[in-house]
């Protein structure tokens, strides 16, 4: 269990991410989370240096989709006027979801990273399915909610177990 928690790459920002390296792997897809993985959870709209990233990430020929589990209002006001795909209310870190993006994106698990600061949600449900996983820190903690800071808590009991039990 707690191995499906540690992702395959960490990286500060999504900014981070070395996207030139992530293609020449194979990759080929991008499942990202929303709150505090591309902008503040707060935040309703993406940021001029963020729309200028997925622009990037398009040209560089990467398929993209929103894996989130907020709500509907939320998600579809921040994707839309992106043009990006989403799953709202995505439920992970179970599997439906994540199968789902696959399907939209028509890439196999091998060829698809999952992009979220959450362990027990975006790493664990990527890692359950084989998907490579890059965990980033989160934009905004301190905007979050109740279950997300739960959520931190057992993280870092996570990670404690995991450093004790190399
Ligand atoms: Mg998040």
């Amino acid at each position: 269990m707690f191995k499906k928690l540690v992702p395959r790459q960490f990286a500060q920002t999504i900014y981070d991410i070395n996207l030139e390296e992530l293609w020449r792997n194979g990759i080929r897809g991008i499942i990202t989370d929303l709150d505090n993985t591309l902008v503040g959870a707060k935040v309703a709209d993406a940021t001029p240096e963020l729309i200028n990233w997925l622009g990037n990430v398009k040209q560089l020929g990467f398929k993209v989709v929103i894996v989130s589990n907020n709500q509907e209002l939320r998600v579809s006001a921040f994707a839309l006027p992106l043009s990006i795909p989403f799953i709202h209310a995505a439920r992970k870190p179970t599997n439906n979801a994540f199968r789902k993006a696959l399907a939209l994106m028509d890439t196999t698990a091998e060829q698809t990273v999952v992009i979220g600061d959450q362990m027990l949600t975006d790493v664990l449900g990527g890692n359950r399915l084989g998907l490579y996983t890059i965990l980033v820190a989160p934009i905004a903690v301190n905007d979050e909610g109740f279950f997300t800071r739960i959520n931190r808590r057992i993280e870092k009991l996570a990670n404690n177990y995991i450093s004790k039990n190399k």
